[in-house]
């Protein structure tokens, strides 16, 4: 049976644009194509498994022209079953979605779109410009200015007497000639126009004037490609409806690890930043150190929820089930691990936020009757303490197989809320990058996740407490020095 392919519209560029029946095609794509304008965060998304295709660029940087994309998608749709192409803003305005829809068709493969939020409108919000208001504009126009080839011709006239807002994609190699025609036409030259180059994104940048000057202004401040054009008497409500570049962390980003919970994510983006998430930790493989023997008698602490899935599974191969464990005492490191003993039916008797604070309310005694289970970069981090912990079971390895160094190395700051994520991280960079990550501002929460960095040299700066609030308030010192 042939597969389903899915044109999703991708927004602007900000990953939280995305529609939700979007966000859950993309949960369950097999293979995803995507391109330079898509935001990589998107690809987090994507279930374990998923074929992940660029169709950006091609090992010698050019685009992969669009035939040999359709092909592409038609093979693919040959093989698997859910395939998702991820197109930026909109599929249909000007993305050459109908092209790819009707290709697809002609070849008897299921497609449907879903839409985007056009960079159009969107991302002419995001500068605080409304594409329609009733004092201003009761309509708009979006128009392409590739003029470069002839079926693109414009009717200059017409475009000319628009009352309307008109919005300009593709436009900014031609913004002289698109500015001239329009005047010649009898256009005001005091129409107000604004660019807007990357809008939503880090990058985001505005520049107004009028029909007469535009031109000058933007060339003077270096915008280029991608931008909106837009003219019309909405640009000038501009200073008062703009809303993210007000906000302290705007044009600034973080790179941080993939966090299944979004809390800290968000709180960086309602701030104004762009946040680059690692890519998602993968389990390798699975280290169980069959011959180790419990202690029934003694205490057992989990550090992370999956440890506890490796160790029912060791259990039940031994023949054994948790009736054998029951003087043991179980302690936990972290909700997640906490919530995932209490679905096998057991309490912790001690819970603990982090590592540190176990580390802390535990006498060397107490520790030597301790068998830590953990995954191998969590073993890691308790090999590198002063403090020796003795009993270590090491049940499974996690690796960031797709850490892509743009992600660490474009952020203005790092950030690292646990040691964890801190040790799979550093345990994928090479000595060349390492020395590179010096250079980084690292912003970690708790001495344990401190040191994995300082264990090789790295120097990081350390919040004043241990709360989200204080993450913040830091991040914005610092990327503001
Ligand atoms: N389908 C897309 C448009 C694709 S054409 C949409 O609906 O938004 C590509 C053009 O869109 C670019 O040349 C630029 O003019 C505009 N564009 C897309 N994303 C943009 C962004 N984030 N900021 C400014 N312009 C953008």
């Amino acid at each position: 049976m042939k597969g389903t392919v899915t044109l999703i519209g991708a927004g602007p560029g900000e990953p939280e644009l995305l529609t939700v029946k979007a966000l859950r095609k993309l949960k369950e794509a097999d293979v995803v194509f995507y391109d330079r304008l898509v935001n990589p965060n998107l690809l987090n998304f994507c279930k374990e498994g998923c074929e992940l295709i660029d169709v950006g660029k091609k090992p010698n940087h050019h685009p992969i022209p669009q035939g040999e994309i359709e092909q592409l998608m038609i093979a693919k749709a040959n093989e698997a079953q859910k395939i998702v192409r991820l197109k930026s803003g909109d599929p249909y305005v000007f993305g050459r979605g109908g092209e790819e829809g009707i290709s697809l068709r002609q070849q008897g493969i299921d497609f449907e779109v879903i839409p985007g939020v056009t960079s159009a409108i969107g991302g002419l919000a995001y500068a605080g410009i409304p594409i329609t208001h009733r004092d201003f504009a009761s309509s708009f126009h979006v128009v392409t200015g590739h003029l470069k080839s002839k079926d693109s011709e414009l009717d200059w006239q017409m475009l000319a007497k628009m009352e309307g807002t008109l919005v300009f994609l593709m436009g900014m190699s031609e913004l002289e000639t698109i500015t001239n025609h329009l005047l010649e036409n009898g256009k005001d030259a005091k129409t107000p126009v604004g660019i807007v180059q990357w809008a939503t994104r880090k990058e985001q940048r505005t520049v107004t004037g009028t029909l007469a000057n535009i031109y000058e202004v933007a060339t003077e401040a270096g915008m280029s490609s991608p931008s909106l054009i837009v003219m019309g008497g909405v640009v000038s409500l501009r200073d008062e409806l703009k809303f993210i570049e007000e906000r302290p962390l705007f044009g600034k980003s973080v790179g941080m690890p993939y966090t299944h919970q979004k809390v800290m994510y968000h709180q960086l983006i309602d701030q104004g930043a762009t946040v680059h998430e690692f890519s998602k930790p993968v389990e390798v493989s699975y280290l169980a150190e069959t011959n180790k023997s419990y202690n029934a008698e003694g205490r057992i602490l989990f550090t992370n929820p999956t440890s506890i899935d490796y160790f029912v599974k060791q259990m039940i191969q031994e023949e054994k089930d948790w009736r054998y464990f029951s003087q043991t005492l179980f302690l936990t490191v972290g909700h997640h691990t906490e919530k995932r003993l209490n679905e096998q039916g057991i309490l912790p008797t001690e819970r603990y936020a982090t590592i540190e604070e176990f580390l802390s309310e535990t006498s060397d005694n107490l520790l030597a009757d301790t068998q830590v289970i953990g995954s191998k970069e969590m073993t890691e981090v308790f090999d590198g303490l002063d403090k020796k912990v003795p009993n270590i079971w090491t049940t499974h390895e996690e690796r960031l197989l797709h850490l892509d160094e743009a992600s660490w190395q474009e952020p203005d700051i790092l950030f690292f809320p646990n040691s964890k994520g801190a040790k799979l991280f550093i345990n994928e960079l090479n000595p060349r990058e390492l020395t590179d990550l010096a250079d980084k501002k690292i912003v970690v929460m708790g001495s344990i996740t401190g040191q994995v960095f300082e264990a090789q040299g790295i120097p990081v700066i350390y919040t004043a407490e241990k709360t989200l609030a204080s993450v913040i308030e830091k991040i914005i010192k610092e990327v503001n020095k």
